[in-house]
């Protein structure tokens, strides 16, 4: 009989998260992302699709994840076990088999009951406070079914629900997604469209025209400013996101994010060049600098998410 259970791709479920929202929350990342911004700290989230990555210099040479592998996707000519992409499916048998823990999988399909069933696990500590979900990614608003699903499911335990989204998608994904959220965690990276396409890949016009979209619609949006040293941390970018914000109903707090090359180490395990090399950390005199300029602009402001 076929599974029509609605479902999805995660990479991740964390607990105790403590900046993904009001109170304590549970974040549950969603993988595939439109965009490829070069201080992405979450890359495995990338990709839409699952995959298994081998850990260099962690094998231990068994030879049992050869022998398990059943499309015969690794082989080891020269002791180094090598994974041919084009024939691996992902299924995730050779991490299990490995006893040097040398296979890792990144993401895997889980039912809408499955993320449930987790989520669930976590509800005594969500009594009587704010607390609840935060969709993440990835960008979560690129599985729209899936995470339209999820939203009602948690609105049926009446759980606080927020979204943490760059604003890339649809306007139809928007407005059906807009009722179900509580809160909107919404990044906005530049105001100028060349800047952003150039940094992105993607042009930053849906993204304004759904930050207007919600905010006139009545949602709760703290706004987020990733702030990118030599990207989008001049004052005059600065200002025009500060009355951009200020302009919008319901929108009073922004959140700046300081960058930190903290994903070096997660590109590496990939096996993909780090392309925030060239980026400098957030001094703190920029950040001081970025969120007084923020404050001018009427808007309360927070360091952090
Ligand atoms: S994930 Fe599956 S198909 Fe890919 S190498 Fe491992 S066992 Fe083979
Ligand atoms: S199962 Fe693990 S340790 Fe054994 S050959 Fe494969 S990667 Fe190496």
């Amino acid at each position: 009989m076929p599974n029509n259970a609605p479902s999805g791709t995660l990479f991740a479920i964390k607990r105790y998260a403590l900046h993904d929202g009001p109170d304590l929350r549970v974040t549950v990342f969603l993988k595939g992302c439109p965009l490829s911004c070069a201080w992405c700290h979450n890359p495995e989230g990338l990709d839409m699709e699952p995959a298994v990555l081998t850990v260099p210099g962690r094998c231990a040479g068994c030879g049992e994840c050869l022998a398990a592998c059943p499309q015969g996707a690794l082989s080891a000519p020269s002791g180094a076990v090598l994974r041919d992409p084009a024939a691996c499916t992902a299924c995730g048998t050779c991490a299990e088999v490995c006893p040097a823990l040398a296979h890792e999988a990144v993401g895997g399909r889980w039912t809408v009951a499955e993320v449930m069933a987790e989520i669930q696990k976590e509800l005594p500590f969500f009594e009587g406070t704010q607390g609840g979900v935060t969709f993440s990614g990835g960008e979560p608003l690129a599985q729209p079914q899936f995470l339209e699903s999820l939203l009602q499911a948690c609105g049926r335990l009446g759980l606080h629900r927020a979204v943490d989204t760059s604003g890339f998608a649809a306007a139809e994904t928007i407005t059906r997604i807009a009722p179900l959220t509580d809160l909107f965690l919404f990044d906005l990276k530049h105001t100028d469209p060349a800047a952003h396409r150039l940094a992105t890949g993607v042009d930053n016009a849906p993204i304004l025209a759904n930050l207007r979209l919600l905010a006139e619609s009545g949602a709760e949006i703290r706004l987020r400013l990733p702030l990118i040293p030599g990207f989008n941390d001049d004052e005059n970018n600065i200002r025009r996101t500060g009355l951009l914000a200020a302009s919008l109903p319901g929108i009073r707090s922004v959140d700046v994010l300081p960058y930190h090359a903290t994903a070096r180490g997660k590109y590496a395990k990939l096996d993909r060049p780090y392309p925030g090399e060239h980026i400098p950390a957030s001094s703190p005199e920029d950040v001081d600098r970025a969120v007084e300029i923020l404050k001018n602009c009427g808007l309360n402001v927070r360091i952090g998410g």
